[in-house]
């Protein structure tokens, strides 16, 4: 890979890390635990919150992960941008506009499919980062 390609794909890396983080964390609120309120509080709005409670924990654990995933491909450009842009499965060559959609990507679409038949099948949209 080019000097120029890379210095491209760092900035993207950079950029996403900077993005995620503004993001923030989604907050987690707290299960009613307070018993004298249990009889008031609407069965509805008790299943809702703790649905939300759960969406909210996956969305932070996604983030994490991502994050963890950007950190460690602009580690590896650093350490040894030589490697950068291969499949770590194969060593054959990502394909570019893979990178371009997803600069920390460590594996080839086919290595990639190869792993994880499951995520790419459920993970269409929300979480879809891979
Ligand atoms: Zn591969």
């Amino acid at each position: 890979m080019t000097t120029a390609k890379l210095r491209a794909l760092e900035k993207a890396l950079k950029k996403l890390r900077a993005e995620t983080i503004a993001q923030g964390t989604a907050r987690i609120e707290p299960n009613r635990t307070d018993e004298s309120q249990a009889s008031t509080v609407d069965e509805d709005a008790q299943a809702l919150s703790e649905m939300l409670q759960v969406l909210n924990s996956q969305r932070n654990k996604g983030k994490a992960e991502l994050l963890a995933r950007i950190d460690r491909a602009l580690r590896k450009m650093k350490e040894s941008p030589e490697m950068f842009g291969l499949c770590e499965e194969c060593e054959e060559e990502v394909a570019p506009k893979r990178l371009q959609l997803i600069p920390y990507a460590s594996l080839c679409t086919e290595c990639q499919g190869l792993r994880d038949p499951q995520r790419r099948l459920t993970r269409k949209k929300l979480t879809d980062f891979d």
